[in-house]
């Protein structure tokens, strides 16, 4: 497979390569590779083959309409594709099919994408590590002991693998940036509001939000430019404008104001990981970037609140998983409670009992005010942080994640130490912001490091033009 869209539409539009050629060739890398890496749950073959060959006629003609025509493409599975079973890499939704399809994924079909399958996840997106797995862990292609970070792990092993050069991801809380950055390749998380969230499984629905995983910056824009926008099946989805994306992509970024938090490369991060981010503020600087310091005092407090609002919003919306509408049922319940609870057992997975209870106990009465209000009120002096800095830059640098990809099993046994590693990425969701990790050099044992740019609401033109820029350095 080639590496970019861009590449494979000049082959496409050249007459050397065919819709049905590119996706069969993919999807026997993914299905060879899928023993080792265990990047997808569900492998659309025969509904892609047959997509891609209705393609191939037409496929040079298609290119100049179609920004994603005859281009494989993979989701997370917690994005609903009609008629295809979406798991959540849980046991709770057995072999439920969505009788529609989510709107970011239909966007991607009107643009020509075919949709060859769907990708592994943390358990309902809850994890770092995409160990949470009902279907068992994927593995990064890097080296397959190691975790490909998570949620999001499998659109990044795909994408990071070569099998095909975009997949969508899901970032509640870093779960597209955090892969991206242990599997060494571009993650975008939009702004809460840029891309619709109709058919994306609920976690915690004030932080949610689909991005693109892809090879390059470029790719991520053109990602991006398909599914952002208005959808009235998604009222907190925004009637900002769309604007050209990849036109904004110029790689001139002189004069631009970086900004530069010291409360991210303090206690906590790894050497080697400060070492490159802080060699990639150079090379934003080299190429004319303002460098200015900038302060997010709150940032120390960011994982708890994290915890606390994302739990008790997942508490809620994981309430409708009784047995009764969806997937699986356990079997030989004498009661209807009774019936609950043993679906929900056998059903949900450790991780998601553990964040079910922790969010029914900062919701619960007596404990509401101490916790899950409180924590409000703090994301509210996060969102005070930022507005504050972005008042003295453009873009904000910091570390996508405390360390380098780990391996599997290594912090499984311990929530908090695999919590913590959300350090970086979390305050983004929190505030609403957008943030893209680009890769930024490997660590001594050749593990990829991942540099975060985060950008003001609705500015991701800026942000990946600056993404760009320290691409092209
Ligand atoms: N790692 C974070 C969590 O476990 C973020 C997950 C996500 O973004 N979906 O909640």
């Amino acid at each position: 497979m080639n590496s970019s869209i861009a590449e494979l539409h000049k082959l496409y539009a050249a007459g050397d390569a065919k819709p049905s050629g590119v996706c069969r060739e993919a999807l026997d890398r993914i299905e060879k590779d899928n023993e080792r890496l265990n990047a997808y749950i569900t492998i659309n073959r025969e509904s892609a083959l047959k997509m891609a060959a209705g393609m191939d006629a037409d496929i040079q003609a298609a290119i100049k309409q179609r920004p994603l025509a005859g281009v494989p493409v993979a989701i997370k599975d917690n994005m609903c594709l009609a008629g295809v079973r979406t798991t959540c890499a849980s046991r709770v939704l057995g072999d439920y099919a969505p009788p529609y399809t989510a709107t970011a994924v239909k966007k991607l079909e009107e643009a020509g994408a075919i949709i060859i399958g769907k990708t592994n996840l943390d358990e309902f997106a809850m994890g770092s590590s995409t160990e949470n797995s009902a279907f068992g862990p994927a593995r990064n292609p890097v080296n397959a002991e190691l975790t490909p970070g998570g949620s999001s792990g499998g659109s990044a092993v795909t994408v990071a693998a070569g099998h095909i050069p975009v997949a969508l991801g899901s970032d509640t809380g870093g779960s597209i940036r955090q892969p991206a950055s242990f599997c060494g390749v571009v993650g975008l998380k939009p702004t809460y509001g840029r891309v619709s969230r109709y058919g994306l499984v609920a976690f915690a629905s004030s932080l949610d939000q689909i991005g693109p995983l892809t090879t390059n910056v470029a790719d991520a824009a053109r990602a991006l430019q398909v599914i952002s926008g208005r959808d009235r099946h998604d009222s907190t989805s925004s009637n900002a404008p769309v604007p050209d994306y990849l036109g904004a992509l110029s790689g001139d970024i002189k004069g631009l104001r970086v900004g530069v938090p010291p409360e991210c490369f303090g206690e906590g991060l790894d050497p080697e990981v400060k070492e490159k981010v802080e060699a990639g503020i150079r090379k934003l600087a080299d190429r004319g970037a303002e460098i200015v310091e900038v302060h997010l005092p709150h940032t120390k407090y960011a994982i708890a609140v994290y915890y606390v609002i994302a739990t008790a919003e997942a508490s809620s919306n994981l309430a409708r998983y009784d047995g009764v509408r969806y997937g699986f049922r356990a079997e030989e319940s004498r009661t209807l409670s009774e019936m609950y609870r043993k679906t929900r057992d056998e059903g949900f997975g450790a991780e998601v009992k553990r964040r079910i209870m922790l969010g029914t106990f900062v919701l619960s009465s007596g404990y509401y005010d101490a916790y899950y209000e409180k924590a409000q009120r703090v994301r509210s002096m996060l969102a005070g942080d930022f507005a504050e800095a972005f008042k003295r830059c453009d873009v904000i640098v910091t570390p996508t994640a405390p360390t380098p990809a780990f391996k599997i099993g290594e912090k499984s046994n311990d929530p908090l130490a695999m919590y913590l590693g959300d350090i970086y990425t979390v305050t983004i969701n929190l505030t609403g912001v957008p943030a893209i990790s680009v890769p930024c050099g490997s660590s001594k044992a050749g593990l990829p490091i991942g540099l975060q740019l985060i950008g003001n609401h609705f500015d991701e033109a800026r942000l990946l033009n600056a993404a760009y820029a320290f691409e092209q350095s």
